[in-house]
Formats: C-alpha cells, sequence, structure tokens
C-alpha cells in the first residue's frame, strides 16, 4: 500500500515539475463526484492501477483547464466534461504531457446532426461526432446522447469519444488519413496500411466483427478500430491479435 502511495506522489511531483515551464496548470485534489463519474461510465479508468488512475485524473483536470466545453441548445454538467476529457486522454494516455494543441473548444449538440449542423425535427442528422473543417478550426462537436451511450461503464465496440479524438491525433500532422506521424514512424506506416486493408478485405467479405464504417478510408479504419480496441480490449485482441499488436505499438498501450 505504502508502495503505491509512495509511486503516485512520485509520479505526480514528475508530471508537475515536466509541466511547470509549459503551463500554469497545477493540479489540484481531483473531486470526488468526478472520480465516481470515472470509475462508473469509465471502464478504461477503472481497469487502471491506483498510479495509472492518478495521472488520468490530472490529465483530465489540465484537459479540463485549458479547452472551453459549450452546450448548444443543451444543457451541459461535470458529467459530460469528464467525459469528453475522459475521451481525450484515452489514445493519449501514454503520452502524459500531450494536451491537444489543435483543439480549442468541443461543441455539445443535443442530438444528432446533420452535415449543416442542424439537429432536431426535419434535419434528418445522423451525425454522432465530428472534427471541425477548416472554416471551424480547433472544434470538435458531439452529440450528447451519443457520448452518455459511449461511456455506458459496459464493454462495446463504439465510442463516439475516442472516435474524434483518434481524427485530431491523426490530423495533427496536417492530414487525417490513418497514419498519424506523432505515433507512426514511416518505417512502420507501410506494414500498419499493409494490414490495414488485410482487414478492410474481411470486412468486405464479411469475415469481421469491425464496423463496416471502417471501410470508408484509413482515417475512418483507424478510428473505428481505435473504439473498439480501448473499448473492448480482450475480445479485440482475441479476434484481431495482428491488428491488436499494430495498435498496442501505435498508442503504446497495452490494454
Ligand atoms: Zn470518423
Amino acid at each position: 500500500m505504502y508502495g503505491i502511495i509512495i509511486l503516485a506522489i512520485v509520479a505526480i511531483a514528475f508530471f508537475i515539475f515536466y509541466n511547470k515551464r509549459k503551463s500554469k496548470f497545477v493540479p489540484s485534489a481531483f473531486p470526488t463526484a468526478w472520480a465516481k463519474i470515472l470509475n462508473e461510465k469509465v471502464l478504461f479508468y477503472k481497469n487502471l492501477d491506483p498510479v495509472g488512475q492518478t495521472m488520468f485524473e490530472i490529465r483530465v483536470q489540465r484537459f479540463l483547464a485549458n479547452k472551453r466545453i459549450t452546450g448548444v441548445d443543451t444543457e451541459i454538467n461535470d458529467m459530460i466534461r469528464v467525459l469528453v476529457a475522459a475521451s481525450a486522454i484515452i489514445p493519449t494516455f501514454a503520452f502524459a504531457n500531450f494536451n491537444y494543441p489543435n483543439v480549442s473548444e468541443i461543441l455539445i449538440y443535443p442530438n444528432a446532426f446533420n452535415k449543416d449542423f442542424e439537429t432536431g425535427e426535419g434535419a434528418e442528422g445522423n451525425i454522432l461526432g465530428m472534427v471541425g473543417n477548416r472554416f471551424m478550426k480547433g472544434i470538435v462537436i458531439f452529440s450528447k446522447p451519443s457520448l452518455l451511450k459511449a461511456f455506458d461503464g459496459k464493454p462495446h465496440s463504439f465510442n463516439v469519444g475516442v472516435h474524434e479524438f483518434v481524427h485530431l491525433i491523426d490530423g495533427l500532422d496536417g492530414a487525417i488519413d490513418g497514419v498519424p506521424e506523432m505515433l507512426i514512424n514511416n518505417s512502420f506506416a507501410l506494414p500498419w496500411l499493409t494490414e490495414v486493408r488485410k482487414e478492410m478485405q474481411k470486412i468486405r467479405k464479411n469475415k469481421s466483427d469491425i464496423n463496416p464504417y471502417a471501410l470508408t478510408n484509413e482515417a475512418e479504419f483507424l478510428a473505428v478500430a481505435s473504439e473498439y480496441f480501448f473499448d473492448a480490449p480482450e475480445k479485440f485482441e482475441r479476434k484481431h491479435p495482428e491488428l491488436y499488436a499494430y495498435m498496442k505499438t501505435i498508442f503504446q498501450q497495452d490494454l
């Protein structure tokens, strides 16, 4: 027990020291209500050891201290804020100092929306989340019910939160193309894309349980496969061992 406490203190001290010059953010005690949300809703967090959970909490606080989260025609509360932050932290958990320089604001819509960002009756919206185009740089949008469904505390293969933040990591190098240069170096890109195309063939032949939306292009494949990888890692590893091995290297996480 003491070992874990000492490790946690060392981790926090290291984090503060490392970030001192970069940001004014200093973590304070993590609110009990937020820990309850993470424990009940975010399986990824629940499965971390105590040191990992402390690191996750610090990242959540830092994300929320630096990004604006705004409800559009809908109320938002701490549950939504913490779930947005969790979505951002999960795929970048191995990179303690990463905090999405390409994101400034997250908009929460009351429901699914269409490509003109209209929602409700007559809009026929089926978009659950999206990252801003060149006219809306730095903006991410989520449908509130979809975000809540993504974090219901159960393992499954969909998570709109993880999906959109993986696009943002992918897009850091200027192109959302399924090869995030932050995570994949040149020599690894070709084998990765070869594996992606192999799995796409299986999806086409109905021999894969990965959502066929992944066939849209390599970028959607990465985002869709990441939802499954982070939300139900055991099942993903069992069903897709080769893909799992690649993604473990890409995200530097063994789940
Ligand atoms: Zn997408």
